[in-house]
């Protein structure tokens, strides 16, 4: 049986977490396979894991080292363009911010909020009923939204998937990210599209106006485990911060005003994260239009999750040993700049010249594509996926900038409606849902999903061994139940496989505890799908709900 160690050591939370090593099967090389089955495919039984590899980061670990203990201060070093608008903010390694304390604001300017008056208090979380399997019967529908997915799949397929396996074949033992990025949920900008980050290259959170909170471990377990999964676990060694020109979560966040009611459920106290950087916007550039002092909180806020980082003690032991560092970065579609600050010079290096092929080959190319988003974006799609670094939905489905409001946390997980608990991702559902009017709400699991590992080793009554993801993947707790109970006598690798899907059928369920989805539901305005991304076989699967 699988324990997690009580009291870990590195290595044991490695070899106890990383994803599992495949031993049989190939996904490249078998071009003409089925790629979508409509039925729960599972992978390999899989041997001992290990990360690190070593293979799959060859190119970007040429790169040297970063000098020793370096870690300026915010603002003390910026490429590209916008070098006026913002200085770094001085930092100490123990300072905490603390979340802003103040309870009342509401919004009636920014044209990214809106007001939802429908939205009612939320009754009680319906009891989560064991989810039905994957439905056999999907295929039937020719729905356009999961046909979409379907095509962009194969594309990926038969384009890059099978045709890269000296990229593909070592992940598929496992993921050795350098990077952990925090990018916004926004559909314009994935970093996978606009820094040209590889599979395997980037462990990913998005989230709205990609925040990152203060270390907290009731009221921030989702984003608190994926950065203690990513410093602990995985070992990154830069973690990047990116903010974006025109996001809404910023301006909902000036938009606050003191004692004005809130008008979504979850969406100001999510953004409240920044405040100290909205209070020292409005202080220092008081005079400056409402647009520009927003570009100008786009990056403070940025600076405020950097130094929110530094309160997590597995952030500030990597940085003190300088086996991590931080980068602060914005990315403009507008004006098709990226800037960065707090240098480890390589990794910046990486970064601006991933965002200058996207820059050359891609933006300057597409402008009926890039020109219309610059006014605003209108997805059809909210997606949650996986942080893992392989498993990136723009990559393996082809989507588009505009096309898909994005959430990325520790194995896809959606939990049920909790205000006190989940203001992160309740604050993108009910953004995606209520301001932008997404139609499609998809949740995609993945195979030797880490997270999903984690959750099936939990032993009962065992201490945790994290401060965070065991916490955060309890919110499987049911799938795994089910799986326990109904698959007791297969082997821990396969369980994995079917807790994979389960779990997002969970994710489903819990989905139709938020108001808003609900109503859409009732209303024929919004449709769930599951899916399931298997990059060892190179399938993918949906299911609807
Ligand atoms: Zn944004
Ligand atoms: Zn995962």
């Amino acid at each position: 049986m699988y324990t997690l160690p009580v009291r870990a050591t590195t290595s044991s939370i490695v070899a106890s977490l990383a994803t599992p090593a495949p031993s049989s099967s190939s996904g490249s090389g078998r071009p003409r396979l089925r790629l979508i089955r409509n039925a729960p495919v599972f992978a390999a039984p899989a041997t001992v894991c290990k990360r690190d590899g070593g293979q799959l980061r060859s190119q970007t670990r040429e790169i040297e080292r970063e000098r020793k203990g370096g870690h300026p201060p915010a603002g003390g070093h910026k490429r590209g363009g916008e070098r006026g608008q913002r200085r770094g903010g001085e930092e100490e390694e123990d300072e905490q911010l603390p979340l802003p304390s103040e309870k009342k604001g509401g919004a009636s300017e920014g044209e990214a909020v809106h007001r939802y008056p429908h939205l009612v208090t939320p009754s009680e979380p319906e009891a989560l009923q064991p989810p039905p399997p994957p439905s056999k019967a999907s295929s039937k529908g020719m729905d356009p939204t999961v046909e979409r997915l379907k095509s962009g799949f194969q594309k990926f397929k038969t384009e890059v998937y099978d045709k890269k396996p000296e990229l593909f074949e070592p992940l598929k033992s496992g993921q050795s990210p350098r990077y952990m990025v925090f990018a916004c949920s926004d559909s314009r900008v994935c970093p996978s599209v606009t820094l040209g980050l590889q599979p395997g290259e980037a462990f990913t959170v998005r989230n709205i106006a990609s925040m990152v909170p203060p270390y907290d471990k009731i009221k921030y377990a989702g984003t608190g485990s994926a950065i203690e999964y990513a410093v602990c676990a995985l070992k990154v060694q830069v973690i990047v911060v990116i903010g974006h020109s025109c996001c809404g979560g910023i301006r909902a966040l000036l938009s606050l005003k003191d004692g004005a009611p809130d008008n979504f459920t979850f969406v100001e106290d999510w953004v409240r994260i920044g405040s100290p950087a909205k209070n020292k916007v409005k202080k220092e550039h008081a005079s400056v239009p409402f647009d520009d002092q927003c570009s100008i909180l786009e990056k403070e806020a940025v600076n405020v999750s950097l130094q929110n980082l530094k309160s997590y003690p597995f952030v500030k032991e990597g940085l003190a040993g300088g086996t991590l560092k931080l980068v602060g970065a914005h990315s403009h579609f507008v004006k098709g700049q990226f800037v960065t600050w707090e240098p480890p010079q390589d990794a910046i290096e990486r970064l601006t010249s991933g965002f200058q092929q996207f820059k050359v080959n891609v933006y300057d190319k597409k402008p009926e594509l890039f020109g219309p988003l610059k006014s605003g974006q209108a997805p059809k799609y909210m997606v949650f996926a996986c942080s893992d670094s392989r498993v990136c939905p723009s990559v393996t489905l082809g989507l588009q900038p505009g096309e898909a409001f994005t959430v990325r946390n520790i194995a896809a997980m959606v939990p049920g409606y909790d205000k006190t608990k989940y203001t992160g991702i309740g604050s993108a559902i009910e953004y995606a849902v209520c301001a932008l009017k997404v139609e499609v709400l998809v949740v995609i699991g993945h195979s030797c999903c880490g997270g999903i590992r984690a959750l099936l080793s939990l032993q009962d009554g065992a201490a945790y061994t994290f401060h965070f993801v065991e916490d955060w993947v309890k919110i499987g707790f049911i799938a795994k139940m089910k799986v326990k109970k109904e698959h007791a006598s297969v082997p821990f690798d396969d369980q994995c496989s079917i807790l994979e899907k389960e779990a997002v059928n969970v994710s489903l369920e819990n989905l139709k505890t938020y108001p808003f989805v609900k109503e859409g539901l009732a209303n024929g305005t919004l449709k769930l799908i599951g899916a399931h991304y298997d990059f060892v076989s190179g399938e993918f699967l949906t299911w609807k709900k």
